[in-house]
């Protein structure tokens, strides 16, 4: 028994050898990388920098452009075997002169922020990059679905930015009190930034039309979908101003989180999870809207996930999948299958409400699913929207821009 122990443990000692070994030869990277940085204590934290990416982010007016804040330094020269002849460190900077005489200086907190630490990393990308999502079931809803004033929003910045936050975080905020014009949510883009147009318009009215140009026009039950999955740039936020709300029964707003939907297939159903993540669709939209014609395609999974396996997008809706299926024959049917349990999901996970005259719901349409239940329009009662979609790139600019005004944070750029 001591024997075989040792055996194994002299075996272990050497594969260790041999990996460092591997790694050292084979990874180029790795070996410049164990003598090519500066460890500083700031603030507590002992921090590393490359040499190389001290240089290549030199502050100095010669390397980076103060009011473009864009580097300018010449890369056909770059060396990326730079060193640093001297360092200088005091209180608040860190002054190096590398070895062809050039000087670069940067504040400590500036390089704080820019720390290769997973800590700082995760602090930057909660901060600044994007706020960071928290996901919900319908039964939460209530909770988690804040209401906003239209004034605050345009008056204030703290109101615009405590909107923008929340909707950033949950997925859906509600903004109360808009004025009964057609034109109201075009003062509330502008905060923003502006629209994404589509072949629907740069705004888009919701109501019933016979002969219409998407189903989204017709007055019975509209099942729970994404917007426009046909676009490569797919709308990022979706704005519904509820100008006239049916009196009559039905006509309530269906909502859910795509995000908590997908945790919860990842968790309890991993083989519809995979078919759901790695299976293109086809979603299609082809029509006439406003005279101009327009066939649009684009394939891509119900859940899209980034190379982290977080959900970057959803992409969901019955009648905008195109009959083309570009997956294997042997695909098709557990494909279905995972199709109707995302659907099923999505409506026993939904929460169930029925927005006012005066409401703008404000959703991201990346994430949540959202439909709503048949209604009837009589004479004097016409169920009217008016939408108007925005990107996140915007609405994270916006953010940004809100945030760096409101808080001071001077390490940002
Ligand atoms: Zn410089």
């Amino acid at each position: 028994m001591f024997v075989l122990n040792r055996v194994q443990s002299i075996n272990n000692i050497f594969r260790q050898v041999n990996l460092i070994k591997n790694a050292l030869e084979n990874n180029y990277p790795l070996k410049r990388w164990l003598h090519d940085h500066l460890t500083l204590a700031i603030l507590g934290e002992n921090l590393s920098f490359p040499y190389v990416w001290l240089r290549d982010n030199c502050q100095c007016e010669m390397c980076f452009h103060q009011s473009a804040r864009s580097r300018i330094l010449d890369w056909s020269n770059f060396d990326l075997d730079v060193k640093p002849r001297d360092v200088v460190r005091d209180e608040n900077s860190l002054q190096v002169t590398w070895t062809d005489g050039h000087k670069s200086k940067f504040d400590l907190n500036w390089l704080k922020f820019r720390s290769f630490t997973a800590d700082n990393q995760q602090r930057y990308n909660e901060a600044i990059y994007k706020p960071k999502k928290i996901t919900w079931s319908g039964e939460q809803f209530q909770k988690i679905c804040t209401k906003h004033e239209y004034d605050e929003i345009l008056n204030s910045d703290k109101g615009l930015y405590n909107w923008l936050l929340k909707l950033s975080t949950y997925g859906v905020a509600l903004i109360q009190n808009t004025p009964n014009s057609e034109t109201a949510i075009d003062s509330i883009v502008e905060r923003i930034g502006f629209t994404k147009r589509t072949h629907y318009g740069v705004k888009f009215i919701v109501q019933h039309v016979a002969n219409t140009s998407n189903v989204a026009y017709l007055s019975s039950n509209l099942q729970m979908h994404t917007d426009l999955p046909y676009y490569e740039y797919c709308p990022g936020a979706n704005l519904l101003h509820c100008l006239v709300q049916t009196k009559s029964l039905g006509g309530e707003n269906l909502l859910s989180d795509g995000h908590f939907i997908a945790e919860h297939i990842k968790e309890n159903y991993p083989d519809q999870y995979k078919l759901l993540t790695e299976v293109e669709v086809e979603w299609s939209d082809i029509g006439t809207e406003d005279k101009n014609d327009f066939f649009k395609l684009y394939r891509a999974p119900v859940i899209c996930l980034d190379k982290h396996g977080a959900v970057t997008r959803i992409n969901f809706s019955i009648p905008q999948r195109g009959s083309h299926f570009p997956g294997t024959i042997d695909m098709v049917k557990p494909w279905y299958e995972a199709h109707r349990l995302f659907l099923a999901l999505n409506h026993r996970f939904s929460a169930k409400f029925k927005t006012k005259e005066g409401d703008i719901l404000a959703f991201d349409n990346i994430r949540l699913l959202h439909g709503r239940n048949a209604y009837e329009d009589n004479n004097d009662n016409v169920r009217k929207l008016i939408g108007a979609y925005v990107d996140w790139d915007e609405i994270y600019s916006r953010l940004r821009c809100l945030k760096i005004k409101l808080k001071s944070e001077d390490t940002v750029y």
